[in-house]
């Protein structure tokens, strides 16, 4: 996989902020290397840039895009698209054939998704065929692709680094270790 990218539909700005937050954090911290949004909300764009200088990496945040036309270049481009909806084909099924993609766009909805998404989509995935949320989604899917590799992502140049613990916590701040 070279690169995944998540389009996020429908974000209601006095609604889904939290949710929307959720999903680009998941997707940060599983892989993608960035998000596009469907609404002109900064607040999504300014909360990630701060992880990305406290924890690393540089994951992005595109807000006020138009989803169709961002599918539409995605799909010139050569890569492929993959939308995670209940509706969809089993994962399992379709799986390994999405692990071939180079370049993948995954669209997670929040309100109801326009049917066009279903048409455009090369595949429409289900994670389970029981309604639950775009981030329980986002993250089987993205776990599932990468065979539970993506904690080898390294995230450069943050000022904190975790150091696993079997108990308690200990970050690494530039070169000293301060317990937490
Ligand atoms: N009611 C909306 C509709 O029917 O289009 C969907 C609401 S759901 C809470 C928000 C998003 O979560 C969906 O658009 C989908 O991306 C994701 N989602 C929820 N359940 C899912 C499932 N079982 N499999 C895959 N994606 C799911």
């Amino acid at each position: 996989m070279k690169k995944i990218v998540v389009l996020r539909l429908g974000h209601r700005i006095n609604r889904d902020q939290r949710m929307t937050t959720h999903v680009a954090l998941t997707a940060r911290a599983l892989g993608a290397e960035g998000m596009l949004l469907v609404s002109s909300d900064k607040s999504i764009e300014q909360k990630i840039s701060d992880v990305n200088k406290r924890w690393g990496g540089s994951f992005y945040v595109r807000s006020d895009v138009k989803w169709k036309c961002e599918i539409k270049k995605w799909k010139e481009s050569g890569g492929k698209v993959c939308h995670l909806t209940m509706y969809g084909i089993g994962l399992e099924s379709e799986i390994n054939a999405i692990r071939d993609i180079k370049d993948l766009m995954i669209i997670v909805g929040a309100e109801k998704v326009p049917a066009e998404i279903f048409a455009m989509a090369d595949w429409n995935i289900a994670i389970t065929h029981q309604p639950h949320s775009e981030v329980a989604a986002l993250a089987i899917f993205m776990d599932r692709l990468q065979k539970g590799e993506e904690h080898l992502k390294d995230f450069k140049n943050g000022k904190l680094q975790i150091v696993a613990m079997r108990r308690g916590k200990k970050v690494k701040e530039n070169k000293n270790l301060k317990h937490l």
